[in-house]
């Protein structure tokens, strides 16, 4: 099913218009075929009643019941030089449900935050395609990109991604029943030994997966897809 954003929302109806309006057309919708409808964390089923040059109204069928994240996930991701990286891993996350992403400043991340300002809208677009493509009703949050000296332990669980740990395997977590994890993942080149201390230091539990070293979006995705699936209640 093709799912879109609309501009407003009337009665019974919703109304697309501009890039939405856009796609909408692109996909050569017909009278009558069912489209979703993204709407203030609501997911609506919905039928085409007309399309015009600047606008296209979708007669409210009913809302979709969807499933709510069992646990929230802060993906605290250190951001990878190749920035198309990071776009990857925003649009994942996406999928699997993560409530915020907290752009990390460290050592060997990307740095520049007035580029990462100007991506901004970009990285926001992703999510909504992301959005769009998993039928997920309700928004990821993009936060302001943080440093490490600047994070604290905030979720039920604080996990720091180390594959140098000799600490946990995250079979050895207790993910039951925990209802919020933040998951700190390194850079390509990792994390310095100091900012591993640092946020070890502050609460974050050193964890490891297994077998190999992974690249920092597979250690995101797979250690994100892990807690989304065990934790909670
Ligand atoms: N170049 C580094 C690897 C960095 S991998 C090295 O030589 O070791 C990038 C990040 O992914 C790491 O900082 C860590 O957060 C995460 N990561 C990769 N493999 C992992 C593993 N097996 N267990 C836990 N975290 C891992």
């Amino acid at each position: 099913m093709h799912i879109f954003f609309p501009s407003r929302k009337s009665k019974d109806s919703f109304i697309l218009q501009g890039e939405e309006l856009r796609h909408f057309k692109v996909r050569r919708i017909k009278k009558e075929e069912k489209v979703g409808i993204i709407w203030e964390g609501s997911l609506y089923l919905c039928e085409l009643e007309r399309a015009g040059s600047k606008e296209a109204k979708l007669r409210i069928i009913e809302r979709i019941e969807t499933k709510e994240p069992a646990v929230m996930i802060t993906l605290i991701q250190a951001v990878p030089v190749a920035l198309r990286t990071f776009e990857a891993i925003l649009q994942k996350s996406t999928e699997l449900g993560v409530s915020e992403v907290v752009p990390l400043l460290t050592d060997r991340s990307f740095k520049n935050r007035e580029v990462m300002g100007k991506k901004r809208e970009r990285w926001e677009r992703i999510i909504r395609e992301a959005m769009k493509q998993s039928g997920r009703p309700y928004t990821l949050e993009l936060r302001d990109p943080m440093y490490i000296d600047e994070l604290e332990p905030k979720s039920e669980l604080n996990i720091i991604l180390d594959n140098f740990s000799d600490g946990k395997r995250v079979k050895e977590l207790e993910l039951e029943g925990v209802k919020s994890v933040s998951l700190v993942v390194g850079p390509e080149g990792g994390f310095s030994k100091s900012e591993v201390r640092h946020l070890t230091d502050k609460g974050f539990i050193p964890v490891r997966l297994e077998p190999h070293v992974l690249r920092s979006e597979t250690a995101a995705i797979v250690g994100v897809g892990i807690i989304a699936n065990l934790a909670g209640p």
